[in-house]
């Protein structure tokens, strides 16, 4: 796969805007996950050059490809895993990935321990309790957490997806999940994306994930004609 045209220029004007949008809303050190999911290898690379390292990825093969499309960069990309996880793909990716993003049940966080012990999670939350979406139930996070800790993986912290719609909607959910956090002690809130980063930043992200408002519209993804057409 190729993926759309990623211009490195816009990309990283692109960041700096994006950095001062979240010094205006936050003292804390946010961290950037670009996702580039539906991107080709070029997003990435366009990522790094803008001094962000830390690459979302949705889908195991479409991250196994880039991976192999960078060799040669391997050492600075830090893959987070942020899509559905099937129990299947850990195997595979247990040697790429830096941090597990999605992490919403006991099976998963088997496996993983026995692919990559102690690796790096985050447990992911179910904030619109919608059952088709991934994520936890809220009220079992706290024991979901307290599994991963004891198969000897490294719970950094939580993460959630916002509810489509107006911004707004995503408000009370992250708002119960970084109270979650510090009832847990965790450091990381990995919530926030395109569509509701200041709500996100003012209920006390540290981790936003972005795309499109880095790379532009995403292509369609499986495209017969390519990514653009
Ligand atoms: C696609 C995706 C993002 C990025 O979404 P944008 O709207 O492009 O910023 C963030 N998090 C998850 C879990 C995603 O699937």
């Amino acid at each position: 796969m190729t993926g759309a045209e990623v211009d490195p220029e816009v990309v990283s004007a692109r960041v700096r805007a994006l950095r001062s949008r979240i010094a205006a809303v936050t003292d804390l050190e946010v961290r950037i996950v670009a996702v580039t999911k539906g991107f080709g290898a070029g997003a990435v690379r366009a990522a790094l050059a803008a001094g962000i390292h830390d690459i979302g990825e949705n889908y195991a093969q479409e991250l196994l490809d880039k991976h192999a499309a960078l060799a040669e960069l391997a050492r600075e990309v830090r893959w987070q895993f942020i899509g559905r996880l099937q129990r299947n793909k850990v195997r595979a990716l247990a040697s790429v990935v830096s941090c597990w993003q999605t992490i919403d049940r006991d099976e998963l966080a088997a496996e993983l321990s026995r692919r990559a012990p102690g690796a790096a999670v985050l447990v992911q939350l179910n904030l619109s309790g919608e059952p088709q979406k991934g994520g936890c139930p809220i009220d079992e996070a706290p024991r979901l957490v307290a599994r991963c800790s004891q198969l000897g993986l490294e719970v950094r912290g939580l993460m959630g997806v916002g509810p489509a719609g107006p911004p707004e909607r995503a408000r009370p959910g992250f708002r119960r999940l970084v109270a979650l956090a510090d009832e847990l002690g965790l450091p990381e809130r990995s919530i926030g994306m395109t569509a509701d980063l200041e709500v996100a930043l003012e209920e006390g992200s540290t981790m936003v994930r972005v795309g499109r408002e880095l790379f532009g519209p995403r292509p369609v993804r499986g495209g017969a004609a390519g990514p653009l057409a």
